[in-house]
């Protein structure tokens, strides 16, 4: 058993939740994390262009892929320790992110559940350290076990080695250098809830929960994450297409004067804000446009979607006029959040 299949010329238009139509040259189903060494003993992963693929809901496709595209399969999740206030879960790259959030509160197990319904894999979530409600994944992660492309080594890298920031990591930072194959979190029996977030309180107490507890909060924000995002497989799209930008405190202070009612949070240091991306953009006029079958979601200003035949060229030419306009208005500079394949954000 070589651990994995190939397959030439894939179609990847049911492989991301924009659902627009590209090609892989070839792509990889990997069922063992050891054949990743034999796979990258090919030429073409040696030399050419390789891309690690999960479930395909934080990229877009602006081109087909000339290279390898690899899909980790390996999907089972355990508790390697226990010590009755504390347990130190694995789970392999190939599971699916809501699945481990359930796996682990079905256990007792608390911290995953303000990132419940988040799409993906657990191989991608410490990618861009993902993160709603107030809670980021990079908070429970101990350990990050990833196959290094240049040693051809699989190697454990600690928190602090993943230098986690906000939807940043080291991994996001060196794209080509890592495939990710196991994530262990320590996550408590016991902690208190973060319900401070975005109508959580509200939900809850509509749920008619008086007391909650983790498995609560999880329910109530699929709830609320059901009612506020496009479902994928109905309307394609990435979830928030921009991130939140971070800008000097004194130009945070110049705006919100200006605009009283822009949200500033704070930043990533005592001289920084972060503003609403959402915000901005939804004052810009482009909440609900649509152009084609490209748009802006009617429910949510930072939701690029497809509705319907888009490409992906289609949708980052309207993302790159939406950031100009608010680069007019505001004179604040946009950035995707999903990685863009076959194109790059400054240089159009
Ligand atoms: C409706 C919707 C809502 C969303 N809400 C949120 C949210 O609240 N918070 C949030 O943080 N994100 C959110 N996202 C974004 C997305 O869910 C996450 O970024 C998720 O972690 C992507 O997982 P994926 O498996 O689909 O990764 P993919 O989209 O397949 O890949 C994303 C990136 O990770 C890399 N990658 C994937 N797997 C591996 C691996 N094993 N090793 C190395 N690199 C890898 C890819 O090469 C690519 O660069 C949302 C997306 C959608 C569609």
């Amino acid at each position: 058993m070589s651990g994995y299949q190939l397959a030439d010329n894939v179609s990847l238009q049911g492989r991301n939740t924009f659902r627009v139509p590209a090609r892989a040259a070839m792509m990889a189903d990997v069922t063992r994390a050891d054949a990743l060494a034999e796979l990258y003993d090919f030429a073409m992963l040696r030399e050419g262009p390789v891309l690690v693929l999960g479930e395909g809901s934080n990229l877009l496709f602006a081109a087909d892929f000339p290279g390898v595209i690899i899909c980790l399969t390996m999907a089972g999740i355990r508790i390697l320790e226990d010590d009755g206030q504390h347990a130190l879960v694995i789970a392999d790259a190939g599971v699916n992110w809501n699945d481990l959030v359930g796996w682990t509160l079905a256990r007792g197990l608390c911290g995953l559940e303000n990132m419940a319904l988040i799409p993906g894999t657990v191989g991608a979530s410490p990618i861009q350290n993902i993160g709603a409600y107030g809670v980021e994944v990079g908070e429970f992660i101990e350990t990050v076990e990833a196959f290094q492309r240049d040693t051809g080594q699989i190697k454990r890298l600690s928190k602090a080695d993943c230098e986690f920031a906000y939807r940043d990591s080291r991994f996001k930072q060196q794209a080509d250098r890592w495939v990710i194959t196991a994530v262990e979190l320590r996550l408590p029996r016991r902690r208190e809830l973060q319900l401070d977030y975005a109508g959580v309180r509200e939900e809850i107490a509509g749920m008619g929960v008086g007391n909650p507890r983790a498995v609560h909060v999880a329910e109530a924000i699929s709830r609320i994450r059901t009612r506020k995002l496009p479902n994928p497989s109905v309307l394609g799209n990435a979830g928030s297409f921009f991130k939140n930008p971070i800008v000097p405190g004194a130009l945070a202070l110049a705006l919100k004067d200006a605009h009283p009612a822009l949200p500033v949070y704070p930043g990533d240091s005592a001289t920084t804000r972060k503003l609403s991306a959402a915000w901005l953009i939804e004052s810009a006029g482009w909440k609900g446009y649509r152009e084609g079958d490209a748009g802006i979601a009617a429910q949510h200003a930072l939701v690029l979607v497809n509705h319907g035949n888009a490409t992906g060229a289609q949708l980052l030419s309207l993302a790159h006029r939406v950031a100009d306009s608010v680069q007019e208005k505001f004179a604040v500079a946009l950035e995707p959040e999903p990685r863009l394949i076959g194109a790059n954000w400054e240089h159009r």
